[in-house]
C-alpha cells in the first residue's frame, strides 16, 4: 500500500501526552490518525473531523478506485477530468512546489511508486532498463489545468498523479478548520507525524512536538520543538522502506533518477503555519539536499527547518525553536 501515505507510525509523533487527554486514532490516508482535543469536545466533533479526513482520501487516493486522482490517472493521455474544487486546489499548490523546488518535488511520481512499490506487497529493486523507461512520464510540467473547467490533464499515457507528498497536510489543516469552527480553544491533530497544533494552551505554556530519532524504532524522540500553535512535519528516510543488501530503499524518490533520493540527510522537519505547505516543503528539501533545501526553506517567509544527517549531526534555520534532548546527537551551529 502506498497511497497517500508518507509514513505509518504505532505511536502519536508528538511528545504531548495526548492519552492522558481524550484522543481519539483512526487508521486513514494510509496512516495512523489521531486527533487530540483538550477542552470537553463532543463526541460529533471527532467524528465530523475523521469523516472529513475520509472524505479527502475518497477524493485524492491512489488507492481507491473512482477517487478524483484515480480518474484523472486513468484518463491520463486521453482527456482531461473535471475534479472536486479542492482536489483541483491540492494539485495546483503540488505544481506551484514542483515549480518552486526545480521538479524535485513532483506530484508525478506516481509511475515510480507502483514500480517500486516500497510499501505495498511486492518491494523490489527495478532494473536501470525499467526506470528508465518511466522516468519520461515523471514530468510535473505535462499536468494540464484548466481553471474554468476545474479538469486536471495529464498529457502522456502512462502518466501517474500521487499525491501523497501533500494530502496529508491539506487534510491536517481541514481538520483544524472544523475545530476552529467548533469553537476549540486547543488542540493536536497528528496525521501520520504530520502534526498540527491549534490554539493556546490551557497553562499557556508553549507546544512541544517531538521529533523522531531516524535511526531508532518508533517513538523515541532526538529533540523537541517548542512554540505558539504551529504545524511540524518531517520527511524521513526511516519512515517507509525496505532493505536489500544492506541498502535502504526508501519511499522518497528523486524525480531526476529514479532512485529513492540519497543524500547526507536521515530527516528534514519543516515548521510553519499550513500543514500543507509543510507536507510539500518536507518532501521536496529531502530530495533537494541540505544545501539546495535551506536555500529554498530561507527563500520563504515564515518557514523554518530542522535537519538530521546521518552522521547524527543537526542543523536548523535561525528562527526554529529546537531543543536536543538525545546525546548520540550533536547540533551544530552556522
Ligand atoms: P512525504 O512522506 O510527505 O515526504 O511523502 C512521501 C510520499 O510522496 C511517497 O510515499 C510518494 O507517494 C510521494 N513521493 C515520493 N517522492 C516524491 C517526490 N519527489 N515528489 C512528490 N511526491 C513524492
Ligand atoms: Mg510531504
Amino acid at each position: 500500500m502506498s497511497s497517500l501515505a508518507g509514513c505509518r507510525k504505532a505511536e502519536p509523533a508528538h511528545a504531548e501526552t495526548p492519552h492522558a487527554e481524550p484522543s481519539r486514532t483512526e487508521f486513514l490516508l494510509g496512516t495512523v490518525c489521531s486527533v487530540t482535543l483538550y477542552d470537553q469536545a463532543e463526541d460529533s466533533i471527532y467524528r465530523d473531523i475523521f469523516s472529513r479526513i475520509d472524505e479527502i482520501e475518497n477524493r485524492m487516493s491512489i488507492n481507491i478506485s473512482g477517487t478524483d486522482v484515480d480518474r484523472i490517472n486513468a484518463a491520463a493521455g486521453v482527456s482531461a477530468v473535471q475534479v472536486h474544487d479542492e482536489v483541483f486546489a491540492v494539485v495546483e499548490r503540488a505544481l506551484h512546489y514542483a515549480e518552486i523546488s526545480g521538479g524535485a518535488f513532483d506530484p508525478t511520481v506516481g509511475p515510480l511508486v507502483a514500480l517500486w512499490d516500497i510499501a505495498g506487497e511486492n518491494p523490489r529493486v527495478p532494473s536501470h532498463e525499467e526506470i528508465d523507461a518511466v522516468l519520461p512520464l515523471i514530468s510535473w510540467r505535462d499536468v494540464e489545468l484548466d481553471r474554468d473547467n476545474r479538469s486536471v490533464f495529464l498529457k502522456r499515457p502512462g502518466m501517474r498523479l500521487d499525491l501523497g507528498a501533500i494530502a496529508k497536510g491539506y487534510a491536517a489543516d481541514e481538520a483544524v478548520e472544523i475545530i476552529g469552527n467548533a469553537g476549540l480553544r486547543q488542540a493536536i491533530v497528528d496525521l501520520g507525524g504530520n502534526v498540527l497544533t491549534y490554539g493556546v494552551k490551557k497553562d499557556l505554556s508553549p507546544w512541544r512536538i517531538g521529533l523522531q530519532n531516524p535511526g531508532d524504532g518508533r517513538g523515541s524522540y532526538v529533540g523537541v520543538v517548542h512554540g505558539a500553535a504551529m504545524t511540524v512535519v518531517t520527511s524521513g528516510d526511516y519512515e517507509r522502506f525496505f532493505e536489500e543488501d544492506g541498502i535502504r530503499y526508501h519511499h522518497i524518490f528523486s524525480p531526476f533518477d529514479g532512485y529513492p533520493a540519497r543524500s547526507s540527510l536521515s530527516a528534514v522537519t519543516i515548521i510553519t503555519a499550513s500543514s500543507m505547505d509543510a507536507d510539500a516543503l518536507s518532501t521536496a528539501v529531502f530530495v533537494l539536499g541540505y544545501e539546495a533545501g535551506r536555500a529554498l526553506v530561507e527563500s520563504l517567509d515564515g518557514v523554518e527547518a530542522v535537519f538530521i544527517f546521518n552522521d547524527k549531526s543537526i542543523r536548523k534555520t535561525a528562527g526554529a525553536n529546537f531543543i536536543l534532548s538525545d546525546e548520540d546527537f550533536v547540533l551544530v551551529g552556522d
